[in-house]
């Protein structure tokens, strides 16, 4: 179980932006993180893998703890080991390196496993086969980010966290996303989806989270979010 208890960040020292969150990721479950612009969704997730610093974050209050042990004050790459591993944001592959380039990358820390996990990426994600040999910067849309979450697979996550990877994908594009999440869930990896689309995420997860300005202000069973009117209109913008 990844777990955060009573979490509170700041940024540059004086922006409160996360107020006190707690969350809970059980192994095995799709959990899904939601939410308007600005009410932490990707700060959340950035704590979860480590890489707060580099956004001159900081956590000043609650902790983070893996299957118990507390991992916040742990560097990215020993969380990464530890198994917890953050999709790229913003989709940040290298565009000069080619498909295959970029996914070696993301085997590095498990180099005598490459082989079989570039072999286990092409089969989930036909298309980066084909494409292997491009440079990845000519990959559209949909496609990096297919790149962007093999290149965090390759690194065999217990915990895979993946922020709106739907984002400006077409519908079609952004139903295969599903099915992929799904599979990999499947596969026995744990999901934490943070996601715009509401409706996708909640259709796949297992329990959801509602955010507002830094707090939790749902938390409950997916079906039961998807259920209540109040929750559909007001917090997730559906009718
Ligand atoms: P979005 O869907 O727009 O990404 P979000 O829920 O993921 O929203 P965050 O990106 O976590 O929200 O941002 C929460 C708040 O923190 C916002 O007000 C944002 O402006 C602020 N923020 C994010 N990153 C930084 C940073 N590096 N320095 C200062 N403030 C930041």
């Amino acid at each position: 179980m990844l777990e955060a208890n009573n979490l509170e960040v700041v940024y540059d020292d004086v922006m409160l932006v996360l107020r006190g969150v707690s969350l809970r990721v059980p192994e095995g479950r799709i959990v899904a993180l939601l939410g308007a612009n600005g009410a932490g969704k990707t700060t959340l997730l950035r704590a979860l893998s480590g890489l707060l610093d580099v956004h001159d974050g900081k956590i000043t209050r609650g902790r983070i703890t893996l299957d118990g042990e507390p991992i916040h004050r742990a560097s990215p790459t020993r969380i990464a080991t530890l198994g917890v591993k953050q999709a790229l944001e913003g989709r940040r592959i290298l565009a000069e390196l080619t498909v295959e380039e970029n996914l070696r990358i993301g085997g590095h820390s498990r180099p005598r496993g490459i082989k079989q996990n570039l072999d286990r990426m092409y089969e989930l994600f036909p298309r980066l086969r084909e494409r292997r040999r491009q440079s990845a910067g000519y990959l559209s849309g949909g496609e990096q980010q297919m790149l962007s979450i093999g290149r965090a697979l390759m690194s065999e996550p217990r915990y895979l966290l993946l922020d709106e990877p739907s984002l400006g994908l077409a519908p079609l594009m952004v139903q295969q996303i599903r099915d992929l999440i799904v599979k990999i869930n499947a596969a026995g990896t744990t999901v934490l989806l943070v996601e715009q689309n509401a409706t996708m995420a909640l259709s796949i997860a297992d329990h959801g989270y509602v955010l507002e300005t830094g707090k939790v202000v749902m938390d409950k069973p997916a079906a039961a979010l998807l259920a209540d009117e109040d929750v559909r209109e007001f917090y997730l913008g559906l009718r």
